[in-house]
């Protein structure tokens, strides 16, 4: 087989090649000169990147010259880009981030906002990608839990960085098993569960707040962090709910800076509702190549994650260890479904509401076949503590053997499953 002829692309200063490249299909991209980036991480010259199934673009502040092997379904340079007043914006975060240090004060505490594919998670790995250039160690704080940029979607999570966020992987993809890329800690995760806060609203709530509890615990502790502040990744919800969640998270992590990117009507509720508390409220453009994901590409998105939870990337390949599990040894629990009270004993509206929190028992059955269930670090069943109690990972069923009561799982760690209640949320995957 010939290999494809690598095309070149030269760009001239403060231009960005973007790129999309398909699932089914592998593309190299190499830096042969001058110096780029890809969302604020710097590219070595003369290494070879791979990607699959993803949608980038290859900045350079003074130009440069790019060759890609393979095909990309779109391929083009963009001269006009938003990155100056990205990088204007981090300048002033840095600004912050000196005198917090001189003072022993806390850094910046960011919270970024806006619809849907407007670049919010492009924007925040560029912000802690050049904190971390200038040496600072930041924690990234993951509220979309439809994404799940550092571990499984369905998550809430934290995670302290230290080192430089990986151009091919992100902020890595085994994050709750093992350190990951970008991190020397692990990152702290909440589990959720459904794709939506408004799935069930209770159960964000208390995981949000619970989630801001640990980061602040985190930064009275560590100084580098606490100088280095926060930043926040936010669902895209703006209605009544994401305003609400905005508030609360405002409250929780004590965030001083809202970036508002590209959206008039948001920003100006964000400055009337926030700003006279003392939060900095900026404005910032959507990138005009941030690209719309459909949801047959969120869910090829969500399938690659969960493939490279158990089985790594082709940079950092895993092999998943099988383990048969009896039904007895472990606790299937669901969260948000029955009630504990009839609603005729309860004021109007509180009967969802304590639903909303209820833990019930699933019995193991063909149903959990192709599930990803989340493993609790708790040790016992104690309501409502178990909700709140942080993940030590997450297995993938892939057999039930009902006759004989077990279960065969996935998981990227050897042995038996220490972990006796798993969490059943709504993600399913079919392994290819
Ligand atoms: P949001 O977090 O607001 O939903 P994302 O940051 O995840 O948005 O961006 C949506 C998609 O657009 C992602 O696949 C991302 O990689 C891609 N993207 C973002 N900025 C650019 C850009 N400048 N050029 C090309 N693709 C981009």
């Amino acid at each position: 087989m010939t290999l494809p002829e690598p095309k070149e692309w030269l760009l001239d200063e403060e231009n960005e090649l973007r790129i999309e490249i398909d699932f089914d299909t592998k593309v190299k991209l190499r830096l042969v000169t001058g110096t780029a980036e890809i969302f604020g991480t710097e590219l070595g010259q003369n290494v070879d990147y791979e990607f699959s199934g993803r949608k980038i673009a290859v900045f350079t502040w003074h130009g440069c010259k790019i060759l890609i092997t393979g095909t990309c379904s779109v391929e083009y340079i963009a001269n006009e880009t938003p990155m100056l007043s990205y990088l204007n914006t981090h300048i002033a975060l840095e600004q912050r981030r000196v005198l917090a240090t001189q003072n022993n004060k806390a850094g910046p505490r960011i919270m970024i906002v806006g619809p849907n594919d407007v670049g919010k998670t492009s924007l925040s790995k560029m912000l802690l990608s050049y904190a971390l250039r200038q040496s600072r160690q930041p924690i990234y704080v993951d509220l979309d839990c439809s994404e799940g940029s550092i571990t499984m979607p369905g998550c809430l999570t934290a995670t302290p960085l230290t080192e430089m966020i990986d151009v091919e992987e992100g902020f890595g993809s085994s994050a709750t098993s093992a350190p990951t890329a970008g991190s020397a800690v692990m990152p702290l995760a909440y589990y959720f569960g459904f794709p939506s806060p408004k799935d069930n609203s209770k159960l964000y709530s208390l995981l949000l707040s619970r989630l801001a509890q640990s980061v602040n615990r985190r930064l009275e502790e560590d100084e580098a962090a606490r100088t280095s502040g926060i930043v926040i990744d936010t669902n895209g919800l703006i209605d009544a709910t994401g305003y609400e969640i905005i508030a609360q998270c405002i409250k929780a992590f004590s965030v001083d800076v809202i970036i508002v990117l590209g959206h008039e009507r948001l920003y100006a509720d964000m400055t009337r509702l926030h700003q006279k508390s003392g939060v900095a409220v900026i404005k910032l453009a959507k990138s005009g190549g941030v690209v719309e994901r459909d949801t047959a590409f969120r869910r090829q998105t969500q399938n690659q994650k969960i493939r490279e939870y158990f089985y790594g990337t082709s940079k950092s390949e895993l092999a998943p260890y099988s383990t048969m599990i009896n039904f007895h040894d472990i606790e299937i629990l669901r969260v948000g479904e029955g009630s504990l009270a009839p609603s005729s004993a309860l004021p109007i509206g509180e009967d969802r509401k304590v639903s909303e929190t209820h833990v019930v028992n699933v019995e193991p059955s063909e149903n959990l076949l192709h599930s990803v269930l989340a493993v609790s670090n708790a040790d016992k069943r104690v309501e409502p503590d178990i909700l709140e109690t942080n993940l030590a990972g997450f297995i993938y069923v892939s057999e039930i053997h009902d006759a004989r009561k077990k279960l065969t799982v996935l998981s990227p760690c050897p042995g038996r499953i220490p972990k006796k209640f798993w969490w059943l949320g709504s993600l399913k995957w079919a392994e290819d």
